[in-house]
């Protein structure tokens, strides 16, 4: 167990449909007191807290609803670190609409104006907005801020904004927001710190996780993103679909699916899963010798060296590749599956140090380097929060 009086701490928030994601951060530095996850949210739900020494630190709780699993997060901070006071509070928020280009401290215009953006984001947002009320509701005027998966992408150039629709579409909100922006945000942060050269030239970062992207950052700025409207464009993912003909889903719509039936193959039984039938996961994917799990990872291999030379052109070159989330950063396999058709990019893998996870992964002589960086979002929320909290603790 922690002890000792915390003062002037920031409190990151990520509330998904059945998961809060929790993390603690000092006042100043960047490794946090405290990480942990609220699974499963409901009758089953589980909290698993760890102090910084890895210690388990959670205890019992109502873990029935998002109010009552942050109230048991907040009761176990607590006992963990007597008198603790938090100076902001962050939250990561899946939709800032065209608007938010950053973070934003949290006020009633805000909140109605992310309420607003719900329909836009309708699988996450409301969770998102659950997390923000119960905040409020347990800590009434400590600053809490809302930091966007769409701000990084929020410069992007028109053509890289807009569907080819009715111009009115565009004005109604329809445009690529892209997501997955906390991430780049902190990649572009690291990169920019060991490796300025390559940060101020043209990279195309892959977060693959459950959910994955692609993003062309060009100077330090997003430029291009796989993900547009939606969170279900571009890539395949573990369950997601990716890039889809339209065409596919007016045919579902004349089979008679309704749209939350559809919504629901395209988001919960595609990708990875739907295509293999076996797993979302690229573990158990690897680790199977069925043909459809080598099927489903000739996929996302192939999909994901289209999209890279895609956002490669739309900078008109490359001169860094970075791989990031929890396939990016552990699996080998699916590192040098994809750069192994990428020498005319001139891509080349250094097959011992890909194997050991290294930072980079390219040959000594490759034109452009391959690089892995573990991703840390709510590292990005916590400066946000920090930010608005000012030097003095609330
Ligand atoms: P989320 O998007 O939910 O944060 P993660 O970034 O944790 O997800 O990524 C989860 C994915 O990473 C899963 O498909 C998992 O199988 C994959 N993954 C994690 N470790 C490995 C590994 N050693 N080899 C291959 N895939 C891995």
């Amino acid at each position: 167990m922690s002890a000792g009086a915390v003062e002037g701490a920031v409190l990151t928030l990520n509330a998904g449909s059945s998961s809060l994601k929790v993390a603690l951060y000092p006042a100043t530095g960047e490794r946090p007191l405290a990480t942990g996850i609220v699974d499963r949210i409901g009758p089953d739900g589980v909290l698993r807290l760890k102090d910084a020494a890895g210690g388990d630190i959670a205890r019992p709780g109502d873990l029935s609803s998002h109010a009552g699993a942050l109230q048991s997060v907040l009761d176990s901070l607590r006992a963990a670190f007597p008198g603790l006071s938090l100076a902001a509070i962050g939250h990561r928020v899946v939709h800032g609409g065209a608007r938010h280009a950053a973070p934003v401290r949290i006020d009633a215009a805000i909140l109605a104006e992310l309420e607003a953006l719900a329909p836009f984001a309708p699988l996450h947002q409301p969770h998102n907005l659950a997390g923000i009320h119960a905040a409020m509701a347990a800590f009434p005027g400590v600053p809490q801020v809302a930091c966007f998966d769409t701000a990084f992408h929020r410069n992007h150039p028109w053509v890289n904004d807009t569907f080819a629709l009715p111009r009115e579409m565009y004005e109604r909100g329809v445009r690529r927001y892209g997501f997955h922006g906390l991430s780049y945000d902190y990649i572009a942060g690291e990169l920019a710190r060991i490796a300025p050269g390559l940060a101020a030239g043209r990279v195309v970062v892959a977060h693959l996780g459950n959910g994955a992207s692609a993003c062309a950052i060009q100077n330090g700025r997003s430029v291009a993103s796989t993900m547009g409207f939606s969170a279900l464009d571009g890539l395949p993912m573990g369950t997601r679909c990716g890039q889809l003909d339209p065409g596919v889903m007016l045919w579902m719509m004349d089979q008679g699916m309704s749209a939350p039936e559809i919504s629901d193959l395209l988001y919960k039984r595609s990708g990875l899963l739907g295509l293999s039938g076996i797993s979302n996961d690229m573990r158990a994917l690897e680790a199977s010798d069925a043909p459809e799990a080598a099927q489903a990872i000739d996929y996302f291999v192939f999909r994901l060296q289209r999209e890279i030379g895609g956002l490669a052109a739309s900078m008109g070159g490359i001169d860094a590749l970075v791989f990031s989330g929890g396939i990016g950063e552990n699996s080998a396999l699916i590192r040098a599956r994809v750069c192994e058709r990428m020498g005319w990019m001139g891509i080349e893998i250094d097959h011992a140090r890909n194997a050991s996870n290294a930072r980079v992964v390219s040959s000594e002589l490759a034109r452009t380097t391959v690089m892995v960086i573990p991703t840390d979002e709510e590292a990005v929320i916590a400066r946000a929060a920090r930010a608005a909290a000012g030097t003095a603790p609330f």
